[in-house]
């Protein structure tokens, strides 16, 4: 498929939707803070993908705390880039693993395969933005840039 201009807000929604019987299983709560004028210009299935693989990665950690279960999910334009942050109130990542967690093969999970977050950084590279994350004992983040209209 081409790449194409779509509404960021419209397409987290349709991924909520698709995601959930899981998100009520291990009862967590979503919020979802995108101005609805925000579009970009990308392989929305890529986007897609990457934004279904952080979820999926939020939800096992949130499950791992006792409840409240939280993931916010926060996009704002930052000059021509767009800035997607999902963050979620599972336990802390510690320092030293921070950065190898974006390596492939590296998981922690006794049935993970450790490319999830290897294939996120790929696609958003292709795109030309970048990837990262900062966690600490009350919050995880994923923060993702994107160039809101991407010249590749
Ligand atoms: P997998 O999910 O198969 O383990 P990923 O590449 O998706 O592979 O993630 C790699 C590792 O990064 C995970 O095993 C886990 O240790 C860590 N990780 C990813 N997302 C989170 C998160 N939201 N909170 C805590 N740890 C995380
Ligand atoms: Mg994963």
């Amino acid at each position: 498929s081409e790449k194409e201009t779509f509404s960021l807000h419209r397409l987290l929604e349709e991924i909520i939707d698709f995601l959930y019987a899981t998100i009520v299983d291990c009862d967590v709560n979503i919020s979802l803070a995108i101005d609805e004028s925000i579009h970009i210009f990308a392989y929305k299935d890529q986007i897609r993908q990457v934004v279904v693989n952080i979820l999926l990665n939020s939800i096992e950690a949130v499950k791992e705390k006792e409840k409240p279960r939280r993931i916010e999910i926060v996009a704002r334009r930052q000059d021509a880039d767009i800035i997607i942050d999902i963050t979620n109130n599972g336990p802390a990542i510690p320092a030293d693993i921070v950065e190898t967690i974006f390596e492939p093969f590296f998981t922690t999970k006794k049935l993970g395969t450790g490319i999830g977050l290897y294939i996120c950084k790929n696609i958003i590279a292709d795109h030309g933005g970048d990837i990262c994350c900062f966690s600490n004992a009350n919050r995880t983040t994923f923060s993702i840039r994107l160039p809101a209209s991407s010249p590749f």
